[in-house]
């Protein structure tokens, strides 16, 4: 990992705005804020990589759709996971 990035990165606020993106919730101004934010950052590009993952096999399983709900709680794993691995 290299050190050089930015001493502020603002992951945790990203993460929880990560559901509305990925549900394609959020206005194009913050849209682009985080595809900026998740080019130059590893972490949150893994994590919006999982969440698509698991939102993807969600949309797949019988239930027709995924609650906001439901959404947020695989964000809260996501974070949880990532916070277990030191990342955040
Ligand atoms: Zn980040």
């Amino acid at each position: 990992m290299d050190d050089a990035r930015h001493p502020e990165c603002d992951c945790l606020e990203w993460l929880e705005t990560l559901s509305e993106y990925l549900d394609g919730d959020v206005g194009e101004d913050l849209l682009h804020r985080i595809d900026a934010h998740i080019a130059e950052c590893p972490r949150c590009a893994w994590a919006v990589a999982t969440l698509r993952e698991t939102i993807e096999a969600c949309r797949h399983a019988p239930r027709p759709s995924l609650e906001p709900s439901e959404l947020r709680r695989v964000v809260e794993r996501a974070r949880e996971e990532l916070h277990r691995q030191g990342v955040l």
